[in-house]
């Protein structure tokens, strides 16, 4: 299979196979082996998964996950394996996390990954083991692009993760007639004080995108929220987390805002929105593995007092240290909490108090409503454990001064290298001037 389907010649005859060892498991019937796969230990004591293959008409039939918890189960311990990067997803479903950066192996995009040796919470039935299998693709690249049946693509070239939303196109860019957010139109029938639905022109299928209604007043700000109505935010934000958390097919929920026209807000309605990853997006998980608590701690470099906005009690906003944009923020709560349905009554009103006191402030910057790009990084929801995951919020406001637009550009795009025009002491030192309370 990896030699024909997957064009994959690599050095299989690493003289391996003979050391007392070293397992082989198959599983068979009728005398017939339908699917392999080999366990090394490794002079550290680390047990590695390898060689996974099923024979192709005994795929889709629940073998491969059979035959991956049996393995894991005879190891006794942790078990690495190195996964083409469109099956990430299925080692997934088998109770394996994704340890580290993708990279390539024998031309085909891998990620580490690891279980942690305790029997998988997901009952391995593994009815959707599809792996690359392109016999006539013309090479391991188109291979991986054609045979991959998963809904987003991963770029060759770049390692990056894309969905092709095409339909969203069609998407009207305003709506015809009145806002569709407001009580009694298209997408809010009813009465509410907050509301969350499932988005019509999802950039993700499956119910995985949510549209979520600050309030009903169409003219407000989440300032002007004030306490108990961005409460009300922060409560359904947590609610709709664990409820998309909670669904099997979910790895990741993503909370975020874009805030005005600049970001491409199509409608000025006060509403933020909610993605349901199936995995930990790159982004999320790049942070998760520096897994460094020092970030969020209270003595966390940028968060002391040069660079702190504001503190409300268990949650303090600051400017980062190397930050990327100009009043770019970072919000947190000063000891370890990892996701939103975890916030305690008082971490939630906290919350809420810090989001209306920076957006407040942001809006006061060059007295007018600031544009922004808001978004939550919490715990994956895969079913493995995250001990480092620590709740915080970013804030990436547009304007670098009044009227006047940062954009990304060619430099900093080609290079994943920022240049920021505003020193992250100024900022804070501005939007600490910038607040109601200020002389
Ligand atoms: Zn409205
Ligand atoms: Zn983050």
């Amino acid at each position: 299979m990896f030699v024909v389907e997957q064009y994959c010649h690599f050095a299989d005859l690493d003289g391996r196979d003979t050391e007392p060892t070293t397992r082989h498991l198959w599983l068979e019937r009728d005398g017939e082996v339908l699917a392999y796969a080999r366990l090394l230990a490794g002079d550290d004591g680390q047990t590695t998964l390898s060689r996974v293959v099923t024979r192709r008409d005994a795929r889709a039939a629940g073998i491969g996950g059979r035959l991956v918890a049996e393995a894991v189960r005879l190891a006794d311990g942790p078990v690495h394996i190195n996964a083409q990067a469109q099956l990430a997803p299925w080692y997934e479903r088998q109770g394996f996390t994704i340890t580290g950066r993708f990279f390539y192996e024998d031309n085909m995009p891998h990620f580490p990954m690891r279980h942690d040796g305790s029997p998988s919470l997901v009952e391995p039935t593994g009815t959707t083991v599809t792996s690359g299998t392109a016999t006539t693709a013309a090479s391991p690249l188109a291979a991986l692009v054609e045979a991959s049946d998963l809904p987003y693509r991963i770029d060759p070239l770049t390692g990056d993760v894309g969905y092709i939303v095409a339909e969203r196109q069609a998407r009207p860019m305003l709506p015809s007639s009145g806002c569709p957010f407001c009580p009694g139109g298209l997408e809010a029938p009813e009465p509410y004080d907050v509301f969350s639905f499932t988005n019509r022109w999802p950039a993700i299928p499956e119910g995985r995108c949510e549209v979520v209604l600050y309030t009903s007043d169409h003219d407000a700000t989440f300032a002007s929220l004030g306490l108990a109505g961005a409460r009300r935010v922060v409560d359904l934000w947590a609610a709709r987390t664990a409820a998309l958390g909670a669904r099997d097919d979910v790895g990741y929920v993503l909370v975020f805002e874009n805030r005005g026209p600049e970001v491409g807000a199509t409608i000025a309605h006060p509403h933020g929105q909610i993605y349901a990853f199936d995995l930990t997006p790159p982004r999320a998980r790049d942070e998760l593995e520096r897994a460094d608590a020092a970030a969020f701690a209270e003595d966390a470099p940028g968060a002391g007092d040069e660079r702190l906005v504001s503190v409300h009690r268990s949650w303090r906003a600051w400017v980062p240290w190397a930050a990327g944009w100009p009043y770019e923020l970072l919000l947190a709560p000063r000891t370890q909490v990892p996701d939103l349905p975890s916030l305690d009554d008082d971490g939630r009103d906290d919350l809420a108090a810090t989001l209306v006191d920076v957006t407040d402030r942001l809006d006061r910057l060059f007295d007018a409503p600031m544009p922004y790009m808001l978004w939550i990084h919490q715990r994956p929801f895969d079913g493995n454990d995250w001990p480092a995951a620590w709740l915080h919020v970013h804030i990436t406001p547009l304007y670098r001064r009044a009227g006047t637009q940062r954009y990304m550009a060619a430099g900093e795009l080609g290079s994943d290298v920022f240049f920021n025009p505003v020193d992250p002491t100024r900022a804070a030192a501005d939007l600490r001037a910038a607040g109601a309370d200020a002389p």
